[in-house]
């Protein structure tokens, strides 16, 4: 790899890196600082962009699909729709 494609490579990272931030900062102005599904508080380095329609079944990169997640309800979601998991948390609480 060359210097100029380094650099490159790293400006893009750099970018999305910022943009995801952006995103996060946007959510966090949106729908507070709790997790969507669980509510717990947030820190705003820990907390993950989960996409209610998951990428998998189509869902877009749209701020309308995103929301806040801890760390726990984004692994646990994975690629469930927004019903199947939250289904899947009711069975547990009953
Ligand atoms: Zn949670």
């Amino acid at each position: 790899m060359n210097k100029t494609i380094k650099t490159r490579t790293k400006n893009k990272i750099a970018k999305i890196v910022s943009n995801k931030r952006k995103i996060r900062r946007f959510l966090f102005n949106r729908d507070g600082t709790e997790c969507f599904y669980c509510n717990t508080r947030l820190n705003f380095e820990t907390a993950t962009i989960d996409h209610l329609i998951p990428k998998s079944q189509g869902g877009s990169d749209n701020l309308d699909n995103l929301v806040l997640a801890c760390h726990e309800c984004n692994i646990g979601k994975g690629a469930k729709s927004l019903n199947e998991f939250i289904g899947s948390k009711l069975k547990v609480v009953v």
